[in-house]
């Protein structure tokens, strides 16, 4: 018998926003809680010393890419992916499924699972329901997430629902092969159905028949409109249980996690804050800064001149940008730094307003 996965600590007065704890193998998560997205084994441009000093509780990584280069088995061998990468604190990897539709060159789907040549190399490659859960064994997650078919937008509603009911089914099989060896990872079920209420009731119904330990929402934000992105977690977010963690995969915009976390969402990752910085973007109070405008070149402010980081209290603007100009590798990481830090700032600031009970 696995002990209870979540706490859920208070709900907000005016909203449906909850504050808890998500329990895992290597520590409790702090509830809602944004996961910064470690692709190949590393948050880009930033050490786990790094992610550590921002009080980052749990990331994400990707076991397509993982099993791809350098593969799962060299890294079990190597103590798995806490040990390879040097990060004691809990990780979510997904499955892989996301990466198959999205970068993958040429792909089947059979019932088996779904054949594909790998981005890299070409070389071919079956996923399936069990197959994804020993790569992510072998990579010794925290949180495990099942093989499903991410179905692209726009989509009709007779392909959504087909790639549904094959999802479905995949989720059942990776529920059967994660049971009898849980060994204290967690495996979420994940609903998708795309724009259509009925396929996501569907989805939701069905994967509480299956049973796991926490649910994600999967299939938003993949090109639909703000409004699309919306109407999805809010007719979704209710269909799912209150006692188990709710994740939405892929949403990083501030004004995204905020509507989320008021409709019931507990947990969110993205790439968005770490790509932004590569691009010398950065979230502030009062919007996105782009530090390569000419404006910027003789700025001694910092940042964010309401941000506590110790990026924003120890680099002027000017600097910065200077960094951006000159190309240098320091520039995406500061910005980096920040644009977590902001992230993790921004939830964490929500969660006390729930449990203050001021939201
Ligand atoms: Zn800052």
């Amino acid at each position: 018998m696995m002990p209870p996965t979540f706490t859920l600590l208070k709900t907000a007065t005016r909203s449906r926003a909850r504050a808890g704890i998500l329990h895992t193998l290597h520590g409790d998560i702090p509830t809602p809680v944004f996961m910064p997205v470690g692709t190949q084994a590393t948050v880009k441009s930033l050490t786990t010393d790094h992610l550590r000093t921002l009080n980052v509780p749990i990331i994400l990584s990707n076991t397509y890419h993982l099993a791809l280069r350098p593969g799962t088995d060299l890294i079990a061998e190597l103590g798995g992916l806490h040990h390879f990468m040097n990060w004691d604190r809990p990780i979510l990897t997904d499955s892989g499924g996301f990466q198959v539709f999205s970068l993958a060159k040429i792909r089947k789907i059979k019932p088996e699972g779904v054949m594909f040549h790998s981005h890299l190399d070409g070389s071919k490659h079956l996923f399936t329901p069990e197959s994804v859960i020993d790569h992510q064994r072998n990579l010794g997650s925290d949180i495990m997430m099942p093989l499903d078919i991410c179905t692209p937008h726009p989509a009709t509603h007779a392909q959504t629902a087909h790639d549904l009911d094959i999802t479905l089914q995949w989720a059942a099989q990776a529920k059967n092969h994660w049971e009898p060896d849980p060994r204290n990872q967690l495996l979420f079920g994940i609903v998708q159905g795309g724009i259509y209420p009925d396929l996501r009731e569907k989805s939701a119904t069905a994967l509480q028949t299956i049973d796991f330990p926490g649910y994600a929402i999967g299939g938003v934000s993949v090109g639909e409109s703000k409004a699309a992105v919306e109407a999805q977690i809010r007719h979704t977010a209710p269909l799912l249980p209150d006692d188990k963690p709710k994740y939405v995969m892929g949403l990083g915009e501030p004004e995204n996690l905020k509507f989320a976390i008021d409709e019931g969402i507990d947990m969110f990752d993205c790439v968005l804050p770490t790509r932004l910085a590569r691009h010398g973007h950065a979230f502030t109070a009062t919007g996105r800064l782009n530090i390569k405008n000419a404006t910027h070149t003789r700025d001694p402010q910092g940042l964010d001149p309401t941000c506590s980081c110790g990026v924003c209290t120890t680099y002027s603007r000017a600097y910065l940008r200077h960094l951006f100009m000159a190309k240098e590798m320091l520039g995406p990481t500061l910005l980096s730094l920040h644009n977590i830090h902001f992230l993790i700032q921004y939830v964490t600031q929500i969660r006390t307003q729930i449990l203050e009970g001021t939201r």
